[in-house]
């Protein structure tokens, strides 16, 4: 019997032990919380990612060790790595989790990015935002997720304001600042490297946010071949270039057909989660035979799907359970504003059908805002 070890009990670790039932596998999950809702369906073990005696708990009890969340200490990420295998390895994960290292490697490798500035002083800010430009976007290097831990910049008036917010964290989690771009739309690849190097990618998603969070994701992406390569071979690149093992995602802008890297996550990602109705195999079902070394599954998908997050608090079921190609996924998670608590996903064999599927589960819950990008990307 193996078991996997997943750092973080969120809502991703919850659907990779789901997904790895069927494959035999037994689950162990470590959170800093005791309700972390992967606890769920899985033993977890709540403790702190620097605390050595937990760690090594944790390392003594699994054959190996991946992430759910990629802001695990990337010391602590070592640590195991001297005792058990652990996918992704830690230094692809250093890498991601701090936005100046990684736009550096896009550079270094030829994938355009936005352009940037690091800075650590108000003097610094005012030097990057000649460099940059305005519009812009300030950012904390580390620790930032759905759009936290950013300001942005629309006109010099907004300079004081962006600094009061994220000043404080200069000197702590350091600062970047971004290129605002006008994009014209938002893909992901979700893409994963098998541990002898075997490389695939899912068909590329668009995306939309409000408010710096995931809404929608649509798959597969209208986009030119010429894009679709593009993104892919990107993917390619860092894969390799971090001898990535594992899933993850690379979200990009595409602007007059061309692309900017934004940011590459070192895990199984929210824009990935329609794999799980839309794709042969699923995201987690693969991540896992990745790690364990296991033959990687078909990435081809079945149709066309829509993912729908749902934030603060779960809707009500029946309107997407009663449509053909309908599932649910409901994280068990208490509701607070902003927190991402489950999702859904309408998977249909035409555009148009699931142009309509949209509309109807869009007007049954009242959230026509949601749904009225993708359905007009649908040319619904
Ligand atoms: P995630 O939850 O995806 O990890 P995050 O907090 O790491 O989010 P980003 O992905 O950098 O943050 O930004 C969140 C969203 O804000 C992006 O998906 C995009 O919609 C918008 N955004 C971020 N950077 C830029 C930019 N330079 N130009 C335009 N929009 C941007
Ligand atoms: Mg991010
Ligand atoms: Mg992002």
């Amino acid at each position: 019997m193996t078991t996997v070890g997943i750092l973080g009990g969120g809502q991703l670790a919850r659907m990779l032990s789901l997904s790895g039932a069927p494959l035999g596998l037994r689950f162990l999950t470590m959170d800093t919380v005791a309700d972390a809702c992967a606890g769920q369906f899985a033993p977890l073990l709540v403790g702190d990612y620097r605390d050595e005696a937990a760690l090594a708990d944790f390392a003594g009890r699994v054959d190996v060790a991946t992430f759910d969340f990629e802001n695990v200490p990337a010391e602590s990420a070592e640590w195991l790595a001297a005792r058990v295998p652990v996918f992704p390895n830690p230094r692809a994960l250093a890498i991601a989790q701090d936005r100046l290292a990684e736009k550096t490697l896009f550079r270094e490798l030829g994938i355009p990015v936005p352009a940037f500035a690091a800075l650590s002083s108000r003097e610094e800010l005012d030097a990057a935002l000649q460099e940059v430009g305005i519009p812009a976007i300030l950012k904390t290097r580390r620790l930032g997720y759905d759009g936290k831990g950013q300001f942005r910049i629309k006109s010099a008036a907004d300079v004081d304001a962006a600094w009061q917010a994220l000043g404080p964290q200069a000197q702590t989690v350091g600062l970047i600042l971004e290129a605002f771009v006008p994009f014209e739309r938002e893909l992901s690849v979700v893409a994963i490297r098998a541990r002898d190097g075997e490389f695939r990618t899912w068909p590329l998603t668009e995306n939309w946010h409000v408010d710096g969070v995931l809404s929608a994701s649509l798959a597969p992406a209208t986009a030119s071949p010429a894009v679709e390569q593009a993104a892919i071979e990107y993917a390619r690149l860092l894969a390799e270039k971090t001898g990535y093992v594992g899933v993850f995602a690379l979200e990009l802008f595409c602007r007059d057909g061309e692309l900017l890297a934004n940011e590459m996550a070192p895990r199984v990602h929210n824009s990935g989660h329609w794999t799980i109705e839309g794709a042969e195999t699923s995201q987690f079902e693969n991540h896992l035979r990745a790690v364990l070394g296991l033959p990687l599954g078909d990435t081809g998908m079945i149709g066309h799907a829509c993912m729908l997050n749902w934030i603060g608090h779960m809707p009500e079921a029946t309107a997407v359970l009663g449509q053909p190609g309908g599932h649910w996924h409901d994280y068990g998670k208490q509701g607070r504003e902003g927190r991402k608590v489950g999702h859904a996903t309408l998977r249909a064999d035409a555009p148009a059908t699931l142009a309509e599927g949209l509309r109807k589960v869009g007007a049954q819950l009242d959230r026509q805002a949601q749904v009225a990008p993708v359905i007009a990307r649908l040319g619904g």
